[in-house]
């Protein structure tokens, strides 16, 4: 199987980390774009992650603090 994967790293709350694995603060990553598995690439796994980084996402960036 060919296939390519990359993309920004996340942490297990979907935060985009830095090359240091330090959260980026109110920077979120969902899909196949910094899968976790891009190192690996595992047939027919993706749409499982995309669900549930989609969920986790979106759950952690709307309990952000908004901006003033
Ligand atoms: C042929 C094929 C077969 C596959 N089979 C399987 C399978 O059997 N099982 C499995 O788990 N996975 C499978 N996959 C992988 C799976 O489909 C993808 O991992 C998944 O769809 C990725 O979802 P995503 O939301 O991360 O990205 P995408 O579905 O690519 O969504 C990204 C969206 O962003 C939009 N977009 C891009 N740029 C911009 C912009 N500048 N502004 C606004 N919108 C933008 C695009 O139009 C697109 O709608 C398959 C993929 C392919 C191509």
């Amino acid at each position: 199987m060919v296939n390519t994967n990359g993309g920004p790293r996340r942490n297990v709350n979907c935060q985009i980390v830095d090359p240091d694995s330090n959260p980026i603060p109110r920077l979120y990553g969902a899909g196949e774009c910094g899968s976790f598995w891009g190192w690996m690439y595992q047939g027919a796994g993706n749409l499982a992650e995309c669900m549930w980084t989609g969920r986790v996402t979106g759950k952690n960036a709307a309990e952000e603090t908004p901006w003033s």
